[in-house]
């Protein structure tokens, strides 16, 4: 605490990443990061880069980046918006369309960044519970609210909601805006972008960071109805005006053209994750169902904090949560098919 703090910074409870560890040689199934390396075409992007470029600002409405991202979506440009990584896409959508008098609902276990982003723009929430299979139950949802928001496949849990799900409750709550975040989308369920014609109150929220491996980039974007998009733009210009700098934008139009390269790594992950569903679930450990680039597990044996730490010993590192519901769970990135097999190797050796 400090004098100098404003009430808002010393109220302020910020979020805490995982781990990006200064050590060498440890295997990291922490953070969701995409075990592959960016695609080619993004190398030579950023090769090719004229640095001399960078003594100008880089556009500030990132139009090259939009106009891929709508070509590759088949939307409209208005109905796409871009940010520095989807959290900022995340925090300017909170500040455009939850700051109501009404409280938003997101569940209780979900993205652990929407509490804080309530607390920082001050706005009321309510978590109705996952059901007892770690499920949203979607008829909870229809209740008057300021805003809805989830992951889909949620996060920590990997479970996906199908679009005729996602479609009836958007029929029930026409009145404040449905975010739909998206970051594991490529690995598993369908995407409601589909439904952002339909619906103008539905804003479909996206990253680079784990399917495209972009994460140390930072672009993430947002498609919806041209209105949503417009909030936006009023509030990252009173914000930011350049939140994307010149290279990410070339980057990540890079990362949309090599389609090839994308498919190849997203099918060698969704094969990795159900080979180290069934390794897991063979050394005892009950296995969510997971539509991401994660398995969250629990073990009826063996207390998750400890085999937290005694992964760690053995330099492999991944989630663990200390909040109620899951303390009793990791949450753990796929890697590649050697990291999975090293990752059963080590728990092979703690289970002896
Ligand atoms: C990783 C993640 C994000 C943030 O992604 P960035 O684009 O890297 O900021 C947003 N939402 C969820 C649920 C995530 O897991």
């Amino acid at each position: 605490m400090s004098k100098f703090w404003s009430e808002l910074a010393k109220d302020l409870v910020p979020y805490v990443p995982g781990e990006q560890p200064k050590l060498q040689g440890l295997i990291k199934l922490n953070t969701n990061e995409n075990p592959y390396p960016p695609a080619p075409a993004v190398m030579a992007a950023i090769t090719g880069f004229d640095k001399e470029l960078l003594r100008i600002y880089p556009d500030p409405n990132s139009d090259v980046l939009k106009q891929a991202l709508a070509d590759y979506y088949g939307v409209a440009k208005n109905q796409v918006f871009v940010g520095n990584g989807s959290d900022e896409v995340l925090a300017l959508a909170f500040m455009a369309f939850f700051k109501q008098t009404k409280p938003i609902l997101f569940p209780d276990i979900s993205y652990s960044f929407y509490p804080v982003y309530c607390k920082l723009f001050d706005i009321e929430y309510q978590q109705p519970a996952l059901n007892d299979a770690f499920e949203i139950v979607l008829d909870d949802y229809d209740q008057d609210n300021g805003g809805i928001i989830f992951p889909n496949p949620n996060a920590p849990t990997g479970r996906v909601i199908g679009l005729e799900q996602l479609r009836k409750l958007l029929q029930q709550n026409t009145e404040s805006v449905l975010i739909v975040d998206e970051a594991y989308i490529d690995f598993g369920g369908e995407t409601a972008i589909a439904l952002v014609d339909q619906f103008p109150n539905l804003l479909v929220v996206q990253t680079f960071s784990k399917s495209r491996s972009l994460a140390g980039l930072r672009v993430g974007f947002a498609i919806g109805s041209p209105e949503l998009i417009e909030g936006l733009e009023r509030v990252k210009n009173s914000f930011n005006s350049y939140p994307l700098d010149m290279l990410a934008v070339t980057a990540a139009v890079a990362a949309l053209q090599d389609k090839t390269y994308f498919e190849q790594s997203r099918q060698k992950i969704i094969a990795s994750r159900d080979w180290l569903d069934t390794a897991m679930r063979q050394l005892g450990f009950e296995v969510l169902p997971s539509a991401a680039n994660f398995v969250f597990v629990s073990h009826p044996q063996h207390d998750a904090s400890l085999l937290f730490a005694e992964l760690r010993d053995r330099k492999l590192l991944v989630r663990y949560f200390s909040s109620a519901r899951i303390n009793q769970h990791l949450r753990i990135s796929v890697g590649t098919r050697q990291e999975c097999e090293a990752l059963i190797t080590a728990l092979k050796d703690i289970f002896v």
